[in-house]
Order: structure tokens, then sequence, then C-alpha cells
């Protein structure tokens, strides 16, 4: 081929091809148990309620379900879910939500409408790969905040602001992802939410409040959301069918202001002109119907045995130096291995012993995170996990000898 190195933008010339990727590709073999991928379990998915639903929506929607739809969504759907906020706390109607193509493409229409090049943007650390690969789309100025297991931690968060008011830098986003997080499994405690919301307000910038995983919840309340909190504005909701119904239809949506839907429907029409109709459909049925809480509790009772035996697993194997977080739902625990190994050099040896993991640096925006991974019980197979778990033992163990 040709130079074509020389035509790409300036922003698109730090997507090289990885070694995380290349690993992965060697992950594919049958025999690797991986906990790499953050994928729903593939037999969560309810396949006759779908293929039922799917004859109904064209039945009795017919051209409607299989035409265009509004590039702000399916009314029907913005409504249910404007009411589905408002009883988790969030007074919003219709003109408050926008149906987006997963959450996904919420967090890039955000970043397009809010980020010029070199704005501060700050996110935890660990924070979710997809959300810092959509800041650095449009050249954001990343800052981490370390989070620990109450989520992420609000006095280091507040030094921070300090010091880039001193040093004349003022963030326009903090970027959250508050129940059972990805990576780190935490989950954003209730008075911590409250002190976030006063730092937006004294600090002036707006927060994104990134929610794909509060439905996976294996045993307790969480803490209302922060945008129930929010009196001016300045939070930007964001919720998904990924997670509690299935990535195939790619339906995600935003909560926010109407003042923000309405521009970000504007810049939705030059993205994609509008999110599919028939998954909107399938979504506005699912729910409507009454299958979607039903479901919710099939999957929450899988990924509680999941996680059960995963951790049981890594207490039963792992060596004494290692430490994980204790997930209370979704999809994620995330383990510190003793300073000085690599987790992303043994990625290598670990595909060798045929199991796999995220490395935890392409998490940090602060180059740290080496001694880090990412592990996921939801896709793999549960007889799996426990034989996955010894063998990342078995590579830990032998990495740590030398
Ligand atoms: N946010 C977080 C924290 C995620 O983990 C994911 C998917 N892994 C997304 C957003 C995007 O989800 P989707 O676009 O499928 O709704």
């Amino acid at each position: 081929m040709f130079k074509i190195q020389g035509f790409f933008a300036e922003r698109a010339k730090h997507h090289n091809a990885s070694d995380i990727k290349e690993a992965f590709h060697l992950a594919e073999k049958p025999s690797v148990i991986s906990f790499a991928g953050g994928f729903p379990g593939p037999h969560t998915f309810p396949r006759e309620i779908v293929k039922k639903l799917l004859e109904k929506v064209v039945s009795e929607r017919g051209e409607s379900s299989l035409q265009y739809a509004p590039t702000e969504g399916v009314s029907e759907l913005r409504k249910l879910l404007a009411r589905e906020m408002t009883r988790e706390g969030v007074a919003a109607d219709a003109s408050d939500i926008l149906i987006t193509s997963g959450s996904q493409q919420g967090l890039d229409l955000l970043c397009k409408a809010f980020i010029d090049p070199g704005d501060v943007v700050l996110v935890e650390i660990p924070s979710y790969m997809g959300a810092l690969g959509a800041m650095d789309n449009y050249e954001a100025d990343k800052v981490g905040i370390p989070l620990d297991g109450e989520g992420i931690c609000v006095d280091l968060l507040e030094t921070t602001l300090q010091r880039l008011q001193r040093e004349g830098r003022k963030p326009k986003l903090l970027y959250l992802v508050t129940n059972f997080s990805n990576p780190a499994g935490v989950t954003l405690s209730w008075e911590r939410r409250k002190k976030v919301i006063e730092l937006a307000q004294k600090y002036d910038f707006l927060i994104l409040e990134d929610n794909p995983y509060g439905a996976i919840n294996f045993l307790e309340k969480i803490p209302p959301h922060i945008k129930t909190l929010d009196q001016e504005g300045r939070v930007i909701y964001l919720g998904s069918f990924s997670k509690s119904f299935m990535p195939g239809i790619k339906i995600g949506w935003l909560c926010a202001h109407s003042a923000i839907i309405d521009k970000l429907t504007m810049v939705k029409q030059g993205t994609d002109l509008c999110t599919n109709s028939l998954g909107q459909y399938l979504a506005l049925y699912f729910m409507k119907e009454g299958y979607l809480q039903e479901h919710i509790g099939c999957l929450t009772d899988i990924y509680r045995k999941k996680r059960d035996t995963m951790l049981q697993a890594m207490h039963r194997y792992f060596p004494a130096e290692v430490s994980w977080t204790e997930p209370r739902g979704g999809f994620f625990t995330f383990v510190t291995l003793p300073a000085g190994i690599n987790a992303k050099t043994m990625l290598t040896k670990a595909i060798q012993f045929d199991v796999a993991y995220v490395p935890g640096n392409c998490f940090f925006v602060n180059g740290q995170g080496h001694n880090t991974l990412r592990l996921a019980y939801s896709q793999v197979e549960l007889e799996k996990i426990e034989e996955g778990i010894q063998r990342l033992a078995r590579v830990i163990s032998e990495e740590m000898k030398g």
C-alpha cells in the first residue's frame, strides 16, 4: 500500500496495534480460559423471548419498527425511560432523554459536544478504557484521581481541583462509573456522591455518571444516583441495555437537562442520524411487557454464583501477597500483584498456561498500574472458573519466584 500514515489526523496517530491485541489474538485458542472479555455470559441471552417479541414488534408496529427513527429516539421508549428515571429519584420527562447506540455512543457524543483539544477531563484511576478512548479521540487532557473501596477518593479530587485552579486549568468534566465499576468492581458511597456534586458546584464542572452495571446488583440497595442530587443540570446520566438485556441491540440512553439533550441530538444527526429502530422497539417491549425485571433477577443469580466461585478460588489459590476487590455486583474484580510484577509481560506466560486477563495499566492515565490486572467472571462458564484461577495462581507464583 502507498504511504497512508501521513494522511491520518494527528488525533488518530496514537491508535496503534498493541501488544495486548496480539496477546488476545492468542487467547482465542479454545484451550484458553479467558477472564479478559467484559462481555455478558452468552447463555444469559433470552433467545425465546427475543424471537417472540421480534415477531410481535414487526406485526404490531409494522413499518415504523423497520424505518429510520427520530434522532432523539422512539418517543414511547423515551417516555418509559423517563418514567423509570423518575422512579429512581431523577425527575425526568421524555425531553430529558436521548436514545443512543449504546452508552458508548453517549460518551462519544458528549466528548464531541464538550471537549476541545487540551480541555481537562477528570477520571478515576483505574477508569473504563472505552471512555478514555472516546476522550482521546477529542484530544482531552485526562487527569486521574485514585479510587479505593468506596469509589473515587474525594479528598484527592479536591486537592487536584485546588492544584488545577492554581495552575489556571479548569476541568470541564468528571467521568465516573458509579456502581460495580469497570474495571475496579467498586461502588461510590452515598457520602462521596454528595461530596462530588458539592465539588462540581464549587469548581463548576459537569459530571458524567455512567451506570451500565447498576442492575447487576447481588445483595444490597445501592445509593441513589448522583443525578438525584442535581439541582442545576450538571449531571449527565448514562444508561444501557447491554448488560441488563443484550448488547446485540446496542441501545443506551442519556438523561440530562433538555438543553444538553437538544445539543447532543444535533451532534448525533451528523454521527448516525438515529439509533436502530428495531432494537429500540425490542427494548421498549422487553420493558413494558415486564420481562426486564424478571430477566434481571435471573442475571443476578447467574453472575452472583460466578462471582462467588471466582472469589472463593482466589482465596484458595492466590499467594498471600496478592489482593483484589470484592465486587457486590457487575462483572469484574481488580487484582493487585506484588510491586515489581508486570501483568502485561506476565500475560504471555499466562497464555502459555491457557489463561487470560486484561493487564491493568491500560486503565490508568498516570503511567502506573503495571502490577494490576482485571478479571471478568461474566463470560466464562461457571464450571471453568476455578480451573482458570488455579492456572493463574500458578503463573503468578512462578512470576513471584522470578
Ligand atoms: N461504560 C462502561 C463502564 C462499560 O463497561 C461499557 C461496556 N463495556 C460501556 C459504557 C458501553 O456499553 P454499551 O455501549 O454497550 O452500552
